[in-house]
């Protein structure tokens, strides 16, 4: 199903002139914000001279530290009355990064939310419970009114505790969710822990699952334990938020909707561009944003491109779901880890639940904390050992080191509010 079918699968070469037109009409626009107009005239760059693709490495890289330098509104490219919106990005130290949006930019936000709903099969007759912070964080309102295009009914429940998310669910037979998938994950167990089967009991075939970097085997475990279908969504609050890239129901691989993004995977060190298919850092420039276009932005997520056509006949391209963000690496007795190689091991364990922490401490001490899945102890103390073995094999083979395992019982971790804390480095290095 499409929103807006002609867009969606517009001839490559037509889709790679649009890109073009948008490109030069977006550095047009920045000529007016100072920091990139200082920028063009060292280069001497004008918007002319962007006559292919290729060109764009001409232009130079916005990074998050760009942002927070010229917070509040330095980035600003239209007047101050043009702007409809604000949202932040949480940043966990010193100044947010702050995204302005004008009236078609709010638009425009809701539009791609809207493609990427229409295109997982949900419909205006679906229930849209969106389970997402409000506020500030994109993940609220951006998609509340995408859902809303459609013609969904949205309940913007917001992070609101378990009970009185399943209230809602069963009284208003909510059938899609947006949620975290840490806490899709937790909200698994609180179900089983209440009896709850949702296959039964509730009507949701859905569930949006994004944010937060998650690995297929999440998906799966989020799918099995909720009797849904999990799409993955990706967004950064410098991009609109929620909608830059989605996944249609192939599930293989989010198409990233080109019409308003130029992507480029470079390799995070040199910044030279990696081949389709190689992993690097996700680079985007905004190219159909009026109030604040960012040039070439350094995501530092990790991803790669997918290289085909894919079977929906979308010719948008698609990245791989995020393997982690550059600066999620962890260096641990020096190797490079990142905390989803160890999710993946998890995850895939029935026996192991849902929850996780990695604790680093000392000088190189690797602790993971996992709670046990509801039926995976049997009272058998030998067992546990057992299965702790088993476990810090597994992290073995997959991070080369072999972490201290402990094992803990199902609901004993904590739960934040909003995104996943996943990493605990308390190391004295
Ligand atoms: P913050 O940078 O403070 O977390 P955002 O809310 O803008 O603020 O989060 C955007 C980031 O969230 C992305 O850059 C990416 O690292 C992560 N993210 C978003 N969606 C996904 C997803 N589907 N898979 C993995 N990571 C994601
Ligand atoms: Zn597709």
């Amino acid at each position: 199903m499409f929103w807006h079918q002609e867009i969606e699968t517009l001839h490559r070469p037509a889709l790679d002139a649009l890109q073009l037109e948008r490109l030069r009409e977006t550095v047009r626009r920045l000529e007016r914000v100072p920091f990139y107009r200082g920028k063009f005239l060292k280069t001497g760059i004008q918007p002319e001279d962007i006559k292919s693709a290729a060109d764009i490495r001409r232009l130079p890289f916005t990074t998050a530290a760009d942002l927070r330098e010229n917070y509040p509104d330095g980035l600003l490219a239209v007047a101050r009355e043009e702007v409809l919106r604000l949202h932040t990005s949480s940043g966990t130290t010193g100044k947010p990064k702050a995204l302005f949006f004008s009236r078609r930019d709010v638009d425009t936000a809701a539009e791609l939310i809207a493609r990427a709903v229409c295109m997982t099969g949900v419909t205006r007759r679906d229930v849209f419970q969106n389970m997402m912070s409000y506020g500030l964080f994109t993940g609220g309102l951006v998609m509340h009114y995408g859902a809303e295009k459609v013609g969904c009914l949205v309940i913007p429940a917001g992070p609101g505790t378990s009970e009185r998310q399943l209230l809602l669910m069963q009284d208003f037979r909510t059938t899609v969710i947006h949620i975290l998938p840490s806490y899709a994950l937790y909200f698994a167990d609180f179900l089983e822990k209440k009896g709850i089967d949702p296959r039964k009991n509730l009507a949701l075939r859905k569930a949006f699952v994004g944010a937060e970097p998650h690995t297929e085997e999440t998906r799966r475990k989020i799918e099995e334990a909720l009797g849904l279908d999990v799409y993955n969504s990706y967004g950064l609050t410098e991009m609109n938020g929620p909608g830059v890239a989605f996944e249609c129901e192939g599930k293989c691989g989010m198409h990233l909707w080109e019409d308003n993004f130029v992507l480029e995977i470079i390799h995070p060190a040199t910044g030279e561009p990696v081949d389709d298919g190689q992993t690097g850092e996700l680079v985007l420039t905004s190219i159909n944003r009026e109030a604040m276009p960012l040039l070439r932005y350094r995501t530092r997520d990790l991803t790669s491109i997918i290289p085909g056509p894919c079977a929906c006949g979308r010719t948008h391209r698609r990245i791989h779901r995020i393997t982690g963000r550059s600066d999620d690496m962890l260096i641990v007795r020096g190797v490079n880890i990142f905390p989803q190689q160890i999710e993946r091991v998890l995850m895939a364990m029935p026996q192991i639940g849902r929850n996780y922490v990695i604790q680093l401490e000392g000088l190189d001490d690797m602790t993971v904390k996992v709670e046990l899945s509801p039926a995976g102890f049997d009272g058998e103390v030998g067992h546990l050992t057992e299965l702790q073995n088993q476990v810090a094999e597994k992290l073995r083979a997959e991070i080369w080191i072999r972490p201290k395992v402990e094992l803990v019982a199902c609901g004993s971790l904590p739960v934040a509010e909003g995104k996943a804390k996943r990493v605990i480095d308390k190391r004295s290095l």
